[in-house]
């Protein structure tokens, strides 16, 4: 018979690692808390791990990616205190790879494939439902879980539960402890929502770049979509963050910026945007991922935060060896999730050391680094930009012709 497991959360984590489990042999169920599949979402840099990733779980040729073609002169800018703009060394101007999407573009692309992709061969999905109880016993585990729009509560048994229910994780609450015994509080926030319009005079696919110490403003430009905010500042008082209006908080943040048109631009926008993402920043670090049946990805697991950039990368890589280990230790479910976290916790650790140093790059701590930031960053874009005019020239020379004599 065909071994069943639970996968709580339907994002990136949950969907991945069903596709994984399903491959592996398994029979996945996914709950999810909303009643519905969540769109749209914010801009996402997928890293070549990530595109891998994706092409293990057998999702590339479904997922909408949308990078801007590179022009002479460059995409990217930043805007200094006098609001001059210069051009800037964006993410994506470097080329190694990396794909420029929305968090719905993978999600509708993993969607797909959980869906049957007209195949039958879909994945059971259970909206408003969480799980409300967990009990280990030696041949498997049994949920209680509960439908929120009956409120009707019911037990079910499977061989193996995955709980990637994302960085405020209720599993990990219940299975592994409280969240101060893992979150780790970066003392930041982060504001993200897609811009209605592009800031006037720049052009659709332009990445402006408004840095400034302890706060700072990034406009993503994209190929075939409006541009994507992304907003952070450094903190000290967390927990009052969540105490008022975030859209106030966040203008209070860049008061003295106003004149700037790219700030006052985004402001406004956000102000008009039907959606956006605002939330603390944190990293979560576990010193071991599963016990017993009960497994952790994602988010839930190993939250590297926005600054790394590497969370749909993680999770979409986390999902396909979760799958891989399965298969290959069919009749040991200790031996595979073993052999799974052993792969894949240096990569994680790798990702979460080199966020700190990314958030320096993003939102600089303070003058003497954003003087240095630039100064690096200069350095760098004049080097890409060299070889970048030399491979658009190479690209736009006319093929020599051959004459037949
Ligand atoms: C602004 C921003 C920018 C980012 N930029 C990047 C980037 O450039 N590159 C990158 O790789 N990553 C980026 N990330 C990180 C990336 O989005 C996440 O790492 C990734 O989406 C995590 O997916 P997840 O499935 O683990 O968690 P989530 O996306 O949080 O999904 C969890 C799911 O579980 C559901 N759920 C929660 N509780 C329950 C419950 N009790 N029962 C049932 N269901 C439940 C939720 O409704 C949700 O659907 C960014 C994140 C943010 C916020």
């Amino acid at each position: 018979m065909q071994k069943r497991a639970l996968v709580v959360g339907l994002g990136i984590a949950g969907m991945s690692a069903a596709i994984g489990l399903r491959r592996a042999g398994w029979t996945p169920v996914v709950v999810e808390r909303a009643a519905e599949r969540r769109t749209g979402g914010y801009f996402i840099f997928l890293f070549p791990e990530g595109v891998q990733a994706a092409a293990d779980l057998g999702i590339a040729d479904h997922l909408h990616t949308r990078n801007p073609d590179w022009r002479p002169g460059g995409n990217s800018w930043s805007v200094d205190r006098r609001g001059r703009r210069k051009p800037a060394l964006g993410l994506l101007d470097v080329p190694s790879g990396q794909a420029a999407v929305l968090r719905g573009d993978i999600e509708a692309a993993l969607w797909q494939s959980i869906s049957g992709d007209g195949t039958g061969d879909s994945v059971e999905v259970r909206f408003a439902t969480t799980p409300v109880e967990i009990t280990e016993g030696t041949d498997g585990v049994q949920v209680l879980l509960e439908d929120a729009g009956t409120g009707k509560q019911y037990r079910e048994d499977f061989d193996l539960v995955v709980g990637a229910d994302g960085m405020r994780s209720s599993m990990r609450r219940m299975m592994f402890g409280p969240d101060e015994d893992y979150m780790v509080n970066w003392k930041a926030m982060i504001c993200a929502f897609q811009l209605k319009e592009q800031v006037p005079t720049y052009q659709e696919s332009d990445s402006i770049i408004v840095a400034r110490p302890r706060r700072a403003m990034w406009v993503f430009g994209l190929d075939d979509h409006a541009p994507c905010a992304w907003l952070t500042y450094r903190t000290e008082d967390i927990p009052d963050r969540f105490a008022g209006e975030s859209i106030e908080q966040v203008r209070a943040v860049f008061a003295g910026m106003e004149d700037d048109p790219v700030v006052r631009h985004v402001l406004d926008s956000l102000e008009q945007a039907p959606e956006h993402v605002f939330d603390s920043i944190h990293q979560v670090k576990m010193p071991r991922w599963s016990a017993g049946r009960v497994v952790l990805v994602g988010d839930a697991a190993w939250c590297m935060n926005t600054y790394s950039a590497m969370g749909s990368s993680s999770s979409l890589r986390g999902g396909a060896a979760l799958g891989v280990a399965l298969r290959e230790n069919p009749d040991d479910l200790a031996a595979a999730l073993n052999s799974w976290e052993k792969g894949l916790r240096p990569y994680i650790t790798r990702q979460q050391r080199s966020a700190r140093m990314k958030q320096q790059r993003f939102v600089p701590s303070n003058r003497a680094v954003d003087v240095l930031r630039s100064v690096v960053l200069e350095a760098i874009r004049k080097i890409v930009h060299r070889r970048m005019t030399a491979r658009f020239a190479a690209s736009a020379a006319p093929v020599p012709s051959v004459t037949a004599r």
